[in-house]
């Protein structure tokens, strides 16, 4: 793929951009590792002053910086403009509780007497220049919540962005270098992902983290398992959403739209499939149907559109194949199914319901990126956690019920990463993020995501 912004309402060619060559990534990698040497040494509160000054920038222009994403990547400008202030607001709080995230963890002597100790300690140390591999879909949002704990954890890094986003790559690695970062603390390498295993090999590399395919995920993985690396791996999702009785429907059925076409349906923890007790299908389903069909489709920079183009030409091929194989097999389009009338030259699709869903529909296995759910009608909370669960997949659910002991359950039986109960899936720096299964491994976010690239080091005082 080219390295390109290419703006997918209209398929206009933005600006192309020449991948960097051995010698430029050469480059970016020394300079990575010398910034390391010193940066490592520096205090929590000169780490939090940089941080700080990064997003007071990011805020001043926030503006400007959802103009670019949805350019480059098609969402509605309301929304990115919301994930600039997510950013921002991650940015402060990793500032804020990085320190005490990874202060000192003082060991009880009475525990290691019997080691001689008179004194132990476990203490988070920086690991060393840190490579990032993300996708497009929430092109800021993905980066910072890597990059703000692992930079003030002390670590640098190195930004391989999808190929489809070069201007917010490089606004990026401005924005850290603006903000007063020593040169080489977080640099972008605008480079095909052909490149990358020669990146994870390089010695000066300590740690990779991924977010975006399986494909992806597998291949950065086993190199990094090959150099005894650590990996972290965000992968797909097909998020369950399950009603049942006890719901409040009108509620959960509004939701369910949000949840399903948050960033034009390409959320990794976007709701996909919704599994409804057989008690209230009726009701969410006329409720969720007359919702999705509703929605304003079109410009993603007028203000009030609910849902822009999908992202890339070969993102909407890819779901229409996933529903026309449905429709084919019989499944029936409650709503939308095509492409929408008068939008011709962007890469638009129609929110869309699929009833009738069946184990060999490849949608009822495979992920959903885009404006589609599937509903599925279930008679018992047993048959909902089995549809739940009967995906490769385990990011996050999200359960309507208030019976709790439905949801002591779900708690217990949900193969996912997440569950979030009466409420959508969202990430939130204080809230672990990551999955299970197929949906990768390791943690973003909170004490669990910055300890990530920690080198957890004891010291023993004798
Ligand atoms: P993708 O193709 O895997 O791309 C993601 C990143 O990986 C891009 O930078 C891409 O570079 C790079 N890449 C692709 N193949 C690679 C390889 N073999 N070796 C090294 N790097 C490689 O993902 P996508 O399909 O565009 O993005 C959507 C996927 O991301 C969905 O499955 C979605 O669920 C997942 N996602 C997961 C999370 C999460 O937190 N779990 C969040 C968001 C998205 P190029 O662009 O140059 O190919």
């Amino acid at each position: 793929m080219p390295i390109a912004s290419v703006n997918p309402a209209t398929g206009e060619t933005l600006e192309t951009f020449e991948p960097l060559d051995a010698d430029g990534v050469e480059t970016r990698v020394a300079r990575a590792a010398t910034a390391f040497a010193a940066y490592r040494t520096t205090g929590f509160a000169e780490r939090a002053a940089l941080l700080r000054a990064a997003a007071d920038l990011l805020e001043a222009e926030r503006d400007d910086t959802a103009r670019t994403m949805t350019l480059e990547m098609g969402k509605p400008v309301g929304q990115a403009a919301a994930e600039v202030d997510k950013c921002v607001k991650t940015m402060r709080w990793f500032a804020e509780r990085g320190a005490a995230l990874l202060a000192d963890e003082r060991i009880d002597t009475a525990d290691t007497a019997d080691a001689g100790a008179e004194a132990a300690v476990a203490r988070y140390r920086p690991l060393g220049p840190v490579l990032a591999v993300m996708p497009w879909n929430f092109p800021l949002w993905q980066v910072v919540r890597f990059a703000a704990p692992a930079l003030m954890a002390g670590n640098t890094a190195l930004l391989k962005h999808a190929s489809n986003v070069p201007r917010t790559a490089l606004l990026l690695e401005r924005l850290f270098a603006r903000a007063g970062y020593p040169q080489g603390c977080f640099q972008t390498l605008l480079v095909a992902s052909d490149a990358i295993e020669a990146v994870i090999r390089d010695p000066r590399v300590v740690a990779v983290t991924l977010t975006g395919s399986e494909a992806a995920g597998r291949s950065v993985a086993a190199i990094a398992a090959d150099e005894v690396k650590k990996s972290v791996l965000e992968l797909g999702g097909s998020d369950p959403f399950l009603v049942l009785p006890s719901a409040d429907v009108a509620r959960a059925a509004k939701v369910a739209v949000t949840a399903r076409v948050q960033n034009n349906g390409q959320s990794c923890i976007a709701a996909k499939r919704f599994i409804v007790h057989e008690q209230v299908y009726e009701a969410f389903a006329a409720a969720f149907v007359e919702g999705m069909a509703a929605l304003r489709v079109g410009d993603p920079l007028r203000q009030g559109t609910d849902v822009g183009p999908l992202s890339t030409e070969s993102g909407r091929a890819d779901l229409e194949e996933l529903v026309d194989d449905a429709l084919r097999r019989g499944a029936k389009a409650q709503c939308g199914g095509q492409r929408p009338a008068g939008l011709d030259a962007g890469w638009y699709y129609e929110p869309t319901v699929l009833t009738g869903i069946t184990p060999e529909m490849r949608i009822h296995r495979e992920e959903c990126f885009g404006p589609v759910a599937t509903l599925y009608r279930v008679a018992s909370l047993a048959e909902a956690v089995q549809l739940a669960n009967g995906t490769p997949f385990g990011l996050s659910s999200s359960a309507w019920t208030t019976d709790r002991a439905e949801q002591l359950v779900l708690e217990r039986d949900l193969e996912a990463g997440g569950v979030f109960f009466n409420g959508m899936t969202a990430s939130h720096p204080a809230l672990p993020f990551g999955g299970v299964k197929r949906s990768g491994f390791g943690r973003e976010l909170s004490g669990h995501g910055i300890r990530e690239f920690c080198n957890v080091t004891t010291l023993w005082y004798g």
